[in-house]
C-alpha cells in the first residue's frame, strides 16, 4: 500500500433531512470509532452542515460542502461561499461533480474559479472528473481527463496541490451499478497521476490521492483499494446507509 492517508467520502446528495442527517452521523460515529490511519469524510446538504459538523466535533469523521460558491459573498442569491463552509464546520468541499456540470452548468472554467477560492478559505478540494460513456467508446477518455486537469487546475500551484484531492468519477459509471473494473479505475488513476507528475513534478503526483466514485459498495471496495492508484473512494449511494458506508471505510486490505 502507498503512504498516501486512504480518504473514503460520502456523498449524499439530496438526501436526508436535517433530524435524519443529524440519526446517521450519530450512528456512524459510533461505527467506525475503531478507525484510525484513514480519512473519512461526509457531505451532507447545505441545510445539515452546521449540525453535523458539531455533531462530529471531536470525532475522526470530518464534514464536506458538495458545491461551493467562487466569491467570498456578495448578491449571488442560493449560493454559498467558501468561508461559510469553513465556518459551518466544513475542512473539505467536492467541486465540479458531475451532477453539477450536467445539470448546473458547472464547467472546467467555474471548477477552477472554485477551486481557487476554496483553497484561499483553508478548505480542501475534491475535485471530481470523468469521462462521459460516449467519451470512453469513442477512445477519448485520457482527452477528456487531461483537458479537466488542465483546465481544472489551471493557476494551482505545486503547494497549493497540497489542498487538491482528485476524484476520479466515469459519468457513466455514477449511480447506474455499473463500476468500472478496477484496471479500467487503475488506468485512469495512472493517467492522472503521470499528468500531475507532468505538471508538478513527482514529489506532488506522489502525494496528491486519486479516489474513485461510481457504483462504490461494500462487495467491490476491498479490489478497488487494492489497486496501487487508488488511494480512496467518493462513495453516492451507498453512503447513505451507515451499515454499508461503514463497511466502506473498514476496506479490508488484501494481500
Ligand atoms: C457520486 O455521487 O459521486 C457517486 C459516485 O455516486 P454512486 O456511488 O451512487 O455511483
Amino acid at each position: 500500500m502507498s503512504s498516501r492517508t486512504p480518504l473514503i467520502a460520502g456523498n449524499w446528495k439530496m438526501y436526508k433531512t436535517v433530524p435524519e442527517a443529524l440519526e446517521t452521523a450519530e450512528q456512524l460515529k459510533e461505527a467506525v470509532i475503531d478507525i484510525s490511519g484513514r480519512e473519512i469524510v461526509i457531505s451532507p446538504p447545505y441545510v445539515c452542515l452546521f449540525p453535523v459538523a458539531v455533531a462530529l466535533k471531536g470525532s475522526n469523521i470530518v464534514v464536506a460542502g458538495q458545491n461551493v460558491f467562487w466569491e467570498d459573498e456578495g448578491a449571488y442569491t442560493g449560493e454559498v461561499s467558501p468561508g461559510m463552509l469553513k465556518s459551518a464546520g466544513c475542512a473539505y468541499t467536492i467541486i465540479g461533480h458531475s451532477e453539477r456540470r450536467q445539470y448546473f452548468g458547472e464547467t472546467n472554467e467555474t471548477v477552477n474559479k472554485k477551486i481557487k477560492m476554496s483553497i484561499a478559505a483553508g478548505l480542501t478540494c475534491i475535485v471530481c472528473i470523468g469521462e462521459l460513456l460516449e467519451e470512453r467508446e469513442t477512445g477519448r477518455t485520457f482527452a477528456v481527463l487531461e483537458t479537466q486537469l488542465s483546465e481544472g487546475l489551471d493557476g494551482i500551484s505545486a503547494p497549493q496541490m497540497a489542498a487538491v484531492v482528485i476524484a476520479y468519477e466515469p459519468v457513466w459509471a455514477i449511480g447506474t451499478g455499473k463500476t468500472a473494473t478496477t484496471a479500467q479505475a487503475e488506468e485512469a488513476h495512472r493517467f492522472i497521476r503521470s499528468r500531475i507528475e507532468h505538471a508538478y513534478g513527482s514529489e506532488v503526483s506522489g502525494t496528491t490521492r486519486i479516489l474513485y466514485g461510481g457504483s462504490v459498495k461494500p462487495d467491490n471496495i476491498d479490489q478497488l483499494m487494492a489497486e496501487e492508484d487508488v488511494d480512496g473512494v467518493l462513495v453516492g449511494g451507498a453512503s447513505l446507509k451507515v451499515e454499508s458506508f461503514s463497511r466502506i471505510v473498514h476496506f479490508v486490505v488484501l494481500g
